[in-house]
């Protein structure tokens, strides 16, 4: 954060979530993110069915929605997809594009991130697209080379865009889910670099671009991570299905 940025925490569910316990957590964060909380963007995804659901339970509040993906496709004959017209139609605001898991489980390429970043921005949903690099990749130092591929794939779409319209999520794959936090310096070098690589790739607003940080955010290592001056919040799974930890980390923003 610097002060320049508006930090934004957002909650990714992840295929987890049922009516009951949904609410439970939706009731406590809207309790819990009541006041205090005005210079800060919070924000939740769960998964699509639950959609119409979150949206009746944060009315009133700050909070906002996101879904965790969306079709490449208008409506139409694919079976199983969820069109950007029915996320904006749920009054969803934000949409994750090219998580991790997307991209090992479910074959999205470079390619197809750009396409659905496409599909979201002209929806006027907010894509908040992320990348990141495997353990792998940087143990042979191959960090930087992976992150410019991923961002550079996405820039012709992001060009034109200013900087409220999307997000990015550097979101290191060795840290999603194992516990394994990137360290703050980590953190900062990565994000300095991809806002160093949008202004040199010609876009006049990457001072004003958020970049969130996520892989293992809780309560207890948020506040460093967050202090960083060009990490500007957190893309947070696990710790986001927990209220007390998602408050937590909303208030290390
Ligand atoms: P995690 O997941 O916080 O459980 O590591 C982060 C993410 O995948 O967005």
């Amino acid at each position: 954060a610097n002060g320049k940025r508006r930090p934004l925490v957002m909650g990714n569910w992840k295929m987890n979530g049922r009516l009951a316990r949904n609410e439970a957590l939706l009731t406590e964060l809207k309790a819990g993110l009541a006041s205090g909380f005005d210079a800060i963007d919070v924000a939740v995804c769960p998964p699509a069915p639950y959609l119409g659901q979150a949206s009746k339970l944060v009315a009133g509040s700050a909070i906002t929605y996101g879904a965790q993906n969306l079709s490449t496709e208008q409506d139409g004959a694919y079976t199983g997809e969820v069109s950007s017209g029915m996320l904006t139609d749920l009054g969803v605001k934000w949409v994750l594009v090219g998580h991790s898991e997307r991209r090992s489980l479910y074959g999205e390429t470079d390619e197809t991130v750009a396409k659905k970043t496409q599909v979201a921005l002209e929806a006027g949903l907010i894509p908040v697209v992320c990348i990141g690099e495997t353990l792998e990749e940087r143990k042979t130092g191959d960090t930087e080379v992976v992150l410019a591929r991923q961002l550079d794939a996405v820039l012709p779409v992001l060009g034109s865009q200013p900087a409220s319209a999307f997000v990015l999520a550097y979101e290191p794959v060795w840290a999603i889910g194992t516990g394994l936090t990137a360290t703050p310096e980590q953190a900062q070098e990565v994000h300095r670099f991809l806002r160093d690589r949008l202004a040199s790739s010609g876009y006049a607003q990457a001072q004003e671009a958020r970049i969130l940080y996520g892989g293992s955010v809780k309560a207890a290592n948020a506040g460093e991570l967050f202090a960083q001056p060009d990490v500007d919040g957190g893309l947070v799974g696990g710790a986001s299905l927990v209220a007390n930890e998602f408050i937590g980390i909303a208030k290390g923003a």
